[in-house]
């Protein structure tokens, strides 16, 4: 790429990030912006729900680079500052207020935001999202004096995050949730047994099968929920964590192929030559699998922000990762790698006792492991994945056996 190049990545989160990243370090010297509508430098969200949210970790623990990073190597942030329209055919993007910036390769890393509950009561005081490091202060000042009436509507991920939080804090939790376990979606009704015990253990009260019909609320704040059952459960605090949906409006706007998030292939390239996406929003043709896959998680922020980027200086790259995410609830740390699938699985093996919360469980089918998650047990990532890009049946009694090594079981 020759020096007069320029390139933009619209959206400053991880993905964004860690793109322009990878630009300085494979050399581009061309012109980089960096457009992103929140106020804040670039930060990773994970903390939002836990360490941070617990008062653990300071706030500038969250950023990607430190402030001046951006500066010192020559990154033009446009900070606060919304891309409102995309012109493939002039290859500019146009900016909230006016202003324009002509690209020659663009990525898109615009993330996701909160599905919104559209029921009677959804804007009172003290319903909250939880999706930008704001809300996660505003959720700290209801939350950590304790004593709180707190409700959750929807178990998952981030919701029982900040559960955990908000029990952490001495409030009282309930959970409203629609499926009969929590987490029954991305875990199947063994492993989202486990969470579902481990809330209750901690004193959080569960209304499983259950949904949301209306908040009511007095003098404008929330004081109640009311479920599809007929209950009616006081609240201080509502907390809604009903999944997210991918910002693709730029995408289809500009006519670019967008179906459950913007279509890329392997190369992370569009249906434009000269867009590229990485991120929550990347609906990603992945070798491994076979399929396309779209990934909510951080490990896929930080690993195809710097792919996109090698791709948009014409390398030859390939995404063709595991996917990987992580929890912290209670003192329970897991990690999950794998991707179930279509199909779905025939059988869990344990490899250690479940009820101990210290274990590896891996989702299988026909023997081959689709999937595997580590309790309270780590350092075995790198082995999981290997086992699941090996596509090869395993001895189900030899997995579950803590005297074999997992690397045996892939050679
Ligand atoms: P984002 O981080 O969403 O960044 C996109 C940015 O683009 C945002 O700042 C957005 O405002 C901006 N933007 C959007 N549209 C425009 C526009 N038109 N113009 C300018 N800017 C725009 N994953 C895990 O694996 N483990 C976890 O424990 C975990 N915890 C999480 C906790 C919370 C509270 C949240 C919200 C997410 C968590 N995740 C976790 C998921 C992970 O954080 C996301 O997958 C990751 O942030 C995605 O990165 P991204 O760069 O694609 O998008």
């Amino acid at each position: 790429m020759s020096n007069g190049s320029k390139f933009v990545v619209v959206g400053a989160g991880l993905a964004g990030a860690k793109a322009v990243e990878t630009l300085r370090d494979e050399g581009f010297e061309g012109a980089i912006d960096l457009v992103g509508d929140e106020r804040e430098y670039p930060y990773e969200r994970p903390p939002l729900s836990k360490d941070y949210l617990l008062g653990k970790q300071p706030r500038e623990g969250a950023l990607v680079h430190d402030g001046d990073w951006y500066a010192k190597h020559d990154v033009t942030l446009h900070l606060g500052t919304r891309a409102t329209r995309l012109d493939l055919s002039d290859h500019r993007i146009e900016l909230k207020g006016g202003a324009s910036l002509d690209f020659d390769k663009l990525l898109l890393a615009t993330g996701s935001s909160p599905r919104k509950l559209r029921i009677p009561g959804n804007e009172l005081d003290g319903v909250f999202y939880l999706r930008r490091i704001e809300h996660t202060d505003a959720l700290i000042s209801a939350l950590s004096g304790g004593g709180q009436k707190v409700v959750f509507i929807g178990g998952g991920w981030i919701g029982l995050e900040v559960a955990s939080a908000a029990r952490t804090y001495q409030n009282e939790v309930t959970i409203i949730e629609p499926q009969n376990t929590l987490l029954e979606g991305p875990l199947g009704p063994e492993l989202g047994g486990m969470f579902t015990d481990l809330h209750r253990e901690h004193g959080v009260r569960l209304l499983l099968g259950d949904s949301v019909e209306e908040i009511k609320g007095t003098d404008g704040k929330v004081s109640a929920v009311v479920t599809k059952s007929g209950e009616t459960v006081a609240a201080d605090v509502v907390v809604v964590g009903i999944g997210a949906r991918p910002n693709v409006e730029l995408a289809e706007d500009a006519k670019l192929d967008v179906d459950n998030g913007v279509l890329v292939d392997a190369a992370l390239q569009t249906s434009h030559p000269d867009v590229y996406a990485a991120g929550d929003i990347a609906n990603v043709f992945n070798p491994l699998f076979g399929r396309r896959i779209r990934v909510e998680h951080w490990a896929n922020a930080l690993n195809s922000g710097p792919l996109a980027a090698r791709s948009m200086l014409g390398q030859s790259v390939s995404y063709d990762r595991v996917p990987y995410f992580f929890t912290d609830q209670y003192d329970l740390g897991m990690e999950y790698s794998g991707d179930i699938g279509p199909d779905g699985y025939d059988n869990v093996v344990y490899r250690g006792d479940p009820s101990t919360r210290e274990f590896i469980a891996f989702w299988t089918k026909d023997g081959r492991v689709l999937a595997g998650m580590n309790v309270n047990v780590w350092d075995v990532t790198d082995d999981v994945q290997a086992l699941i890009k090996s596509k090869k049946p395993i001895d189900a009694a030899r997995l579950a056996d803590k005297n074999v090594p997992l690397s045996d079981l892939v050679n």
